[in-house]
């Protein structure tokens, strides 16, 4: 029955009492309009049968038949296993949660219709917990569209929301009033706002056309980049402390280095250099591949700030690395009479109580550590900078903290990455921050070549190792996470350590792994880089920033757990001296051809950005952002893989709206709303 008039609370849809509407609301839904933008996120296709003699792949398949018997097997967690048939064939199904009336059910109906993935187990097809439906008489007609899959969140079934979304749609356009946001010249080569809402909720046998999908990926783009510049604007606004270069200071440290800055560093330091002289907060993202020189870059401009009285603030994402950073900034700053400090999470009592006091009163100038630096408890004095090193670990609520560490002004912030950010990343989720990047390698590094070798011939490849060995140089062994794991992955590392020193008694074989105490990893880290270690067998605790660079061989064992961009870190580890160097991905057996094409495209390619690039077509942007584990906002129907092409149109769309608040607010209480993160299916 279409409404007549529509529902003004949630609670006036049908089916939805106070339980419903607070699982809506936690899906960011607080009005039923919101509905008609809860898009779906995939489609289940039920307008066909198949049989079980069609059964190919592990594609959801729909299926008619009968139950003709079941018995429950007993053990720890019963499952009642049940024998489906259809005309072609026998199948099995297994459920966890049942009853004996259902299973009692089941067998008498006339006919069942299942939904699922079939699996093959010891040569017989298996649904395990499929969708099913029992009828007693003849099964009615099937349905004639593709089936929506919404995001949801406990307490909500799918056919729930299906059911509320298609009251909404059917009070019709007209009863919500919905406003065209995009101006004329946008949208007349492109459908209506409806007909697009309409077609990606209610498809028909195909996937929406594309037209109607980019019609919204577009809105929610430009929705989402307002959002960005908003923000910018915002920190714009800011005051932060105008500090101006010091000649002096940046000469001696430079006089010290044995090398020449690069021309890429030179021009990434005038980039940084003009903005830390105005007196408004730099937002800058430094991006340059492994081994560029960063660090370097870090300290020069820092080393401006300082001069000027200000306090730097400078984190890293793992104690390991920022521990390196200390002794980096010691051994440059040391000449110049500048002290460092150091705050970690593993710093306690006296000491700490003693650094957050010089820190407070504005001794502690230079203040290098890990997430600690972000508590609660540390209050700088006169912060004027902060400094993040491998950015992909912190997420935007996390570069906006430290900016109120400032006091009265705003510090200004680097942030460095080594991960490029392709350009449809940039474009989007870093919009906000202007963008810095040293596109060269200092001279001198030889090239890294890469070999794909198959566990089986391990053994081959240690002793092809350890001869390399013998002309001098160092190697990593990096033992890759297993299943998210700390506990297995460093036993793993323990494993391989022990068989290699069996195998090469005569080499002097270190382990690092996550579940070491800081001082012990620091320890072993600090013998591999004084060269007494031949062999660091270490978990993917090393992956960002270690540098040593008389190491000139990395095996990296089950490369295939990886993804691109982090092979490409990791390989990063070489490569940083004379000596020619080496990266062997070590894989595992029964790859499939997706990894093998990964592998191969490592391999062949020493360019990080070409690799980023493939990562985000091959993997979504979630996970090379790392916005999955910082919970940012994610997108209802935009896909930068596919939408790439849109966002041209989007910063020319966002510059034609500066002036027009009006619009911009209904464009992100339409597309953001309320919601602070997505759940999935
Ligand atoms: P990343 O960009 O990966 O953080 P680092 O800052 O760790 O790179 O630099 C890698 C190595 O290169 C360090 O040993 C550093 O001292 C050295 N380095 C930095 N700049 C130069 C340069 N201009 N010429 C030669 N070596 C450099
Ligand atoms: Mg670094």
């Amino acid at each position: 029955m279409p409404l007549t008039r529509p529902p003004e609370t949630l609670t006036a849809l049908r089916g939805v009492g106070p339980k419903i509407a607070e699982a809506l609301q936690r899906l960011g839904i607080m009005h039923p309009r919101d509905l008609i933008f809860h898009l779906p996120v995939r489609y289940e296709d039920r307008t066909q049968l198949t049989t079980l003699d069609a059964l190919h792949t592990q594609m959801p398949v729909l299926l008619e038949g009968r139950i003709v018997g079941h018995h429950v097997a007993p053990g720890r967690r019963p499952q009642a296993v049940l024998n489906f048939e259809d005309v072609t064939g026998r199948a099995r199904i297994r459920l966890f949660h049942f009853s004996r009336a259902y299973l009692q059910t089941l067998g008498q109906a006339n006919a069942v219709r299942l939904f699922g993935e079939p699996r093959w187990n010891q040569g017989m097809v298996e649904f395990i917990h499929p969708e099913i439906q029992v009828y007693r008489e003849t099964p009615p007609p099937l349905e004639d569209r593709l089936t929506p899959i919404y995001p949801t969140t406990e307490g909500l079934t799918q056919p729930r929301l299906r059911d509320l979304i298609s009251q909404v749609l059917n009070a019709g356009p007209d009863a919500w009033a919905l406003e065209e946001l995009l101006s004329l010249t946008h949208r007349n080569t492109r459908p209506p706002l409806w007909d697009a809402l309409i077609a990606l909720h209610c498809p028909a046998r195909h996937l929406p056309p594309e037209p109607y999908v980019e019609r919204l990926a577009l809105e929610e783009l430009l929705a989402h980049r307002l959002l960005l510049m908003e923000r910018r604007r915002r920190l714009r606004a800011a005051r932060a402390p105008a500090c101006a270069i010091h000649i002096d200071s940046r000469h001696q440290l430079l006089a010290a280095l044995p090398f020449t800055l690069t021309d890429a560093q030179a021009r990434v330091i005038t980039e940084i250099d003009a903005d830390l002289a105005e007196p408004v907060p730099m937002m800058r993202l430094l991006q340059g591949d492994v081994g560029s020189g960063k660090t370097l870059v870090a300290a020069m401009t820092a080393l401006t700030v300082l001069s000027r009285g200000y306090q730097v603030a400078l984190m890293a994402p793992t104690e390991l690395l920022a521990e390196q950073h200390l002794r980096e900034f010691v051994r440059w700053y040391a000449p110049l009479g500048i002290s460092v400090h150091w705050l970690s999470g593993s710093i306690k009592g006296r000491v700490r109580r003693e650094t957050l006091a010089a820190i407070a009163v504005g001794e502690a100038r230079l203040v290098i550590g890990t997430h600690a630096l972000f508590q609660d408890q540390v209050v700088f004095s006169k912060l004027g900078f902060v400094i993040i090193d491998e950015q992909h670990r912190f997420g935007v609520a996390q570069r906006l903290q430290l900016h109120e560490k400032g006091g009265q002004t705003v510090p200004h912030q680097l942030i460095m990455t080594a991960t490029p950010i392709p350009r449809t990343l940039a474009m989007t989720q870093f919009a906000d921050l202007d963008i810095s990047i040293i596109d060269a390698l200092p001279p001198g590094r030889t090239p890294i070549e890469t070999r794909l070798v198959p566990q089986t011939r391990d053994l081959e490849m240690i002793h092809r190792i350890d001869a390399q060995l013998d002309t001098g140089g160092q190697a990593y062994w990096v033992c890759t996470l297993i299943e998210e794991s700390d506990q297995l992955s460093a036993e793993a590392a323990e494993t391989r350590a022990l068989k290699l020193q069996e195998q090469l008694s005569h080499r002097r074989i270190g382990l690092v792994h996550g579940r070491l105490k800081s001082d012990e990893k620091g320890k072993v880290m600090q013998a591999f880089a004084e060269g007494n270690l031949d062999i660091l067998v270490a978990t993917t605790v090393i992956e960002v920033g270690v540098n040593v660079p008389n190491a000139h061989i990395m095996v990296i064992e089950n490369p295939e757990r990886l993804g691109l961009a982090q092979l490409h870190q990791l390989r990063g580890r070489v490569g940083r001296g004379r000596r020619e160097s080496y990266c062997i991905l070590l894989y595992g057996p029964d790859l499939g051809r997706d990894t093998v094409e990964r592998l191969t495209l490592v391999r062949d390619t020493l360019d990080g950005f070409a690799l980023a690039e493939a990562d985000l077509r091959l993997r979504g942007p979630g996970e090379v952002s790392g916005t999955r584990q910082t919970g940012e906002l994610a997108f209802r129907v935009a896909q930068l893989e596919m939408h790439g092409h849109l966002l041209d149109e989007v910063v020319t769309l966002a510059e034609a709206l500066s002036g027009d608040e009006a619009t911009q607010q209904r464009l992100l209480d339409r597309w953001i709303g309320n919601r602070e993160s997505f759940a999935h299916v």
